[in-house]
């Protein structure tokens, strides 16, 4: 298959795995998982210390090659490796506590390995999201097959490489599937124990209906629509620049990037004029040069960015900043702000995962809840005001997995990962997200 360098146009022959090897590559990787289970947790956690050294050690690699296949500036890919090893090393101190068997009523629960897993994962964070299950699913005992995107496949590879020089003797426990949509088809049509899948809700949901008729898991991280509330009293300024960063962030295509903005009436202009301020200074570029933005990962994407912005002037909306891709050679589209906002245009009902910010006014809290909830997507959400009681009574009522005030974030390691709605199903990151890849089973006395 050809990738193409969203940046630079440069295109890239990749060997794809044959379909037809697929059944081989998860039988290898239950030979793999047999071997592994004779491990004891503990030495599974030694393996969790040396792939966060190794990822260390292999940083600029990573940094480089997540630049060249999906257009991510340095300094944010580098964030990247870093945040994937804070959440291993979080798993490494808590693992081997998490799996220990836990007294309950009638006997002590077991957390046994499920067997192989599939690792299906996009191409906007190629390292940090397949490290969200990868290491739960090795430290719990699973053998894994994992298929990256077609958009960031040395990625994959790469970090495949990775993960087996550090399993050592158990290397055959992870294997790799390159290739796109047909081999992930062919992947989730195979006898597997669980499908952990990071991508969009549409497909998530084909993933879902597949595992069902064989009564297999799913753990879905699927899309966003995130609101983001700006009520009085607020620091205007601060609050302007973070959302606009949270938009604009690895050019808009992040799950968890706010995508809808929705400001109290009265302070609507004064938040529109400094949003306005600080989306006309970000500058965009090369993954290599030090800019706040890169290029869209394909044109493809850029076109769909296109017809979003296209569609919201159709109906009315105006575009402060930006609202034409560059021309340059690559995939650029600038930071783009929308008012005049109303809610059938499709930035306000789909994701357009762009650097595109619609901005609407909002009467009351009610208003505000009710607008960000209208949405079939649930992921996360963000309530921005010094009014720190009214922030929480808002919190409470947003059906979404994460909300943070006076931030738009996910949390710490350690913290619950996952979207309400059709934004997802399950947990990563805590306790609970490692269970997901083990069976609770119930032993007697
Ligand atoms: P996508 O759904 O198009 O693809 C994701 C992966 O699924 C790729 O590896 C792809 O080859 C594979 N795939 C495609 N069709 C398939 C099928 N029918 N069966 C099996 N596998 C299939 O998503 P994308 O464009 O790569 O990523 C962007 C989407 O991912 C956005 O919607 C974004 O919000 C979401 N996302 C969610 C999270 C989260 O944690 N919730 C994180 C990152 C991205």
């Amino acid at each position: 298959m050809e990738h193409i360098n969203p940046a630079t146009g440069d295109r890239t022959i990749i060997e794809e795995s044959p379909l037809e090897e697929i059944p081989t590559l998860v039988r290898r990787a239950e030979e793999g998982q047999r071997a592994l289970t004779s491990t004891a947790t503990r030495e599974r956690i030694r393996f969790l210390r040396r792939l966060s050294d190794a990822l260390d050690q292999r940083r600029s690699e990573c940094v480089s090659l997540i630049g060249k296949e999906m257009g991510k500036p340095a300094k944010l890919a580098d964030i990247e490796i870093t945040r994937a090893r804070e959440e291993i090393d979080f798993l490494a101190d808590h693992a081997e506590g998490w799996l220990a068997p836990e007294p309950c009523p009638g006997g002590k629960v077991h957390f046994d390995p499920l067997g192989v897993i599939a690792v299906i994962s996009p191409w906007n964070f190629p390292f940090l999201l397949p490290l969200r299950s990868i290491p739960s699913a090795i430290v719990a005992g699973n053998g894994v097959v994992f298929k990256p995107s077609e958009l960031s496949p040395r990625c994959g590879i790469l970090l495949t490489e990775i993960i087996r020089d550090t399993l050592g003797a158990n290397r055959e426990a992870m294997q790799i599937v390159v290739g796109g949509k047909l081999h992930g088809e062919r992947l989730v049509s195979m006898d597997l124990e669980l499908i952990a899948f990071t991508g969009s809700t549409n497909v998530g949901k084909s993933i879902a209906a597949a595992a069902a008729t064989r009564m297999k898991r799913c753990l879905l991280e699927l899309g966003g629509l995130d609101a983001a509330i700006v009520l009085r009293p607020v620091d205007l300024h601060s609050a302007a620049r973070e959302i606009v960063l949270a938009n604009a962030r690895n050019s808009g295509q992040v799950c968890n990037a706010v995508k809808r903005v929705l400001v109290d009436r009265e302070i609507f202009d004064a938040f529109v004029e400094a949003a306005q301020e600080v989306s006309s200074a970000l500058t965009i570029g090369d993954p290599s040069e030090d800019r706040d933005m890169g290029p869209l990962v394909s044109d493809t994407q850029l076109a769909r960015v296109e017809s979003f912005v296209a569609d919201a002037r159709e109906r009315g909306g105006r575009i402060l900043t930006g609202g034409e891709r560059l021309s340059r050679n690559g995939s650029f589209y600038p930071h783009t702000l929308v008012v005049d906002v109303n809610r059938d245009m499709r930035l306000m009902r789909e994701e357009c995962f762009g650097p595109v910010l619609p901005i609407m006014p909002i009467d009351s809290d009610e208003d505000a809840i009710r607008i960000a909830n209208d949405t079939r997507f649930g992921l996360t959400a963000s309530v921005w005001t010094s009014d720190l009681a009214r922030a929480e009574s808002v919190a409470q009522k947003l059906k979404v997995g994460v909300v943070s005030v006076n931030a738009h974030k996910a949390g710490p390691p350690g913290s619950p990962w996952g979207g309400a709605k059709e934004s997802g199903l399950g947990r990563m990151k805590t306790r609970e997200g490692l269970r997901e890849f083990t069976n609770l089973k119930l032993v007697t006395p």
